[in-house]
C-alpha cells in the first residue's frame, strides 16, 4: 500500500511519520523548497504530548520546550483576571504542556521522517486533482503527475486543492481580526518563571508565550473589518501604535524583536464540514478542520488527526469507504467544538464594544478558573486514550 500525502506541515508530516510506523510506503509533496512554518510557535498541550510520544519524538520536543504553569490573564492597565492552571490541566491529562518554537517544532518532526526513510518532495506545488472512477491523478506545478493507492490531503487552510476536490469550497472565512506574530529572543533572563500572559483590551490583545526565560514568542491582535495590506517594513509602527502604552513588557518585546521575525496574518477559519473524503483521497489537518488560534488546538488536533489516521489505516486499507468514515465519525464532533470555541473566544477578545469589554473583564475575575482547567482537560483529551 503506498501514500501520498499533499502538504508537508504538521497534519503532513506527523502522519507520515505515524503511517510509516505502520508499515505502509509514504511520500510527502511540499509546494515550498524547503521546510516553512506559519505562526512563530505553539503551546502543545497534552493531547498533542500523547501523540508526540506515539510518534517517538515527545523527549526531543521536551528538550527544546518550556513548561508553562499557568495562563494569566490581565487587561491591557495589567489587572489581573484570573489565571488557568496549565499544571492542573496536565496533571488531569496525565502528559506536559509544552511551549515551542515553529522551527524547533516542525524540525524535530522532518528529522523523525527523515530517519525513517520517507521521502518528502519539496518543490511539488498541487495545481490540479483528476477524478478517475475509483481513485485520483494529482498534477503538479513542475509537470510531474502522481498516484497513489490512498491520497492525504493536508494542504493547510488557505487554498487548499485537497478540500476543494472534496467539498467543492475551499475558500476560508475571514474572522475580522489580525495578528501579528513573532519571536523574542534576548542575551539576558527576562521572565522569572514560564507563564502564558494574555492581556487584553478593547478589540485588542497581546499575548505572550515564554519558552525559556530569555525566549518567547508572541501575538499581537485588533479587529480589522477587512483583510488588507502587508508592509513588513510598518509592522513595529503599527504594532507601536496599539500597544505601546500598554505595560512595558510588550514595548520591550516587541523592539527586541527583528523585523524578519514579524509576521502579519489576516487571520481566517473554515466553517465546519463532514465532508472529510472522497474516492480515495481524504482531507486531514487544516484542510478538514482549521480553527481560530484562539482555539490553541491547531496544531494540536492536526497530531491527533495523524494519530487516528494512521490506526483507522492500518485496521483496514482495503475498503478505503469505511476506514476513512470511521475517522471521519472519530474526529468531526471534537474538531467542530473546537472550531466552535475559537470563534467564542475570538468573538468575545475581539469586540470593540468598551461597555462589553468592561463586563467581559469583570466576569472574567469572577470564573471558577479550577472548573474551567478540569473542563478543557476533559474537552481535550476525548477520543484518546489517556487520563482524566
Ligand atoms: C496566527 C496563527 C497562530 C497559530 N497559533 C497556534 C498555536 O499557538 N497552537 C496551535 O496548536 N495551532 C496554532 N495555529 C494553527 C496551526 O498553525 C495550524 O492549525 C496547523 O499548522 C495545521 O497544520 P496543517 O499541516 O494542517 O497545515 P499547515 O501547517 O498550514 O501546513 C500545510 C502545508 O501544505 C503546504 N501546501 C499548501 N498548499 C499546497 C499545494 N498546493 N501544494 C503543495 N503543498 C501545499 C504548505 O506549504 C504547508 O507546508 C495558529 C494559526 C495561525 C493562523
Amino acid at each position: 500500500m503506498n501514500i501520498a500525502i499533499l502538504g508537508g506541515g504538521v497534519a503532513g508530516v506527523s502522519s507520515a511519520i505515524a503511517l510509516k510506523q505502520k508499515g505502509f510506503d509514504v511520500t510527502v509533496y511540499e509546494r515550498n523548497q524547503s521546510e516553512s512554518n506559519i505562526g512563530a510557535g505553539i503551546v502543545v498541550w497534552p493531547n498533542a504530548s500523547f501523540v508526540l510520544e506515539q510518534l517517538d519524538v515527545l523527549e526531543e520536543i521536551k528538550k527544546v520546550s518550556g513548561y508553562p504553569s499557568a495562563m494569566q490573564r490581565m487587561s491591557n492597565t495589567g489587572e489581573d483576571l484570573g489565571s488557568i492552571s496549565i499544571e492542573e490541566i496536565n496533571k488531569n491529562m496525565g502528559y506536559p504542556s509544552l511551549s515551542i518554537l515553529r522551527r524547533d517544532f516542525q524540525a524535530i518532526l522532518v528529522s523523525k521522517l527523515k530517519s525513517l526513510g520517507i521521502k518528502i518532495k519539496y518543490g511539488y506545488e498541487i495545481t490540479k486533482i483528476e477524478e478517475k472512477k475509483k481513485t485520483v491523478n494529482i498534477y503538479f506545478q513542475n509537470g510531474e503527475k502522481a498516484t497513489a493507492n490512498i491520497i492525504i490531503g493536508a494542504d493547510g487552510r488557505m487554498s487548499s486543492v485537497a478540500r476543494k476536490f472534496v467539498t467543492g469550497n475551499n475558500k476560508p472565512i475571514y474572522q475580522g481580526f489580525i495578528n501579528w506574530v513573532g519571536v523574542f529572543e534576548s542575551k539576558e533572563k527576562v521572565f522569572d518563571e514560564i507563564v502564558v500572559k494574555d492581556y487584553w483590551g478593547i478589540g485588542e490583545r497581546f499575548g505572550i508565550v515564554p519558552v525559556s526565560q530569555n525566549k518567547a514568542y508572541w501575538a499581537g491582535g485588533v479587529v480589522a473589518k477587512k483583510s488588507g495590506t502587508r508592509k513588513p517594513a510598518l509592522y513595529k509602527k503599527e504594532l507601536n501604535t496599539l500597544f505601546s502604552k500598554w505595560t512595558e513588557l510588550i514595548s520591550e518585546v516587541i523592539a527586541n524583536t527583528p523585523q524578519n521575525k514579524i509576521n502579519k496574518i489576516y487571520v481566517h477559519d473554515h466553517n465546519p464540514t463532514e465532508l472529510w473524503h472522497k474516492k480515495n483521497l481524504i482531507i486531514i489537518g487544516d484542510s478538514a478542520h482549521a480553527p481560530l488560534p484562539t482555539s490553541g488546538q491547531g496544531a494540536c488536533q492536526a497530531l491527533e488527526d495523524a494519530w487516528h489516521l494512521a490506526n483507522c489505516l492500518s485496521e483496514n486499507s482495503i475498503d478505503l469507504d469505511s476506514a476513512f468514515s470511521k475517522f471521519t465519525r472519530l474526529r468531526v464532533d471534537k474538531t467542530t467544538g473546537i472550531i466552535n470555541a475559537g470563534r467564542g473566544l475570538a468573538s468575545s477578545l475581539f469586540n470593540s464594544d468598551q461597555e462589553f469589554c468592561k463586563v467581559r473583564n469583570e466576569n472574567s475575575k469572577k470564573v471558577d478558573y479550577l472548573q474551567v482547567a478540569k473542563g478543557m482537560a476533559e474537552g481535550w483529551s476525548s477520543g484518546l486514550p489517556i487520563n482524566t
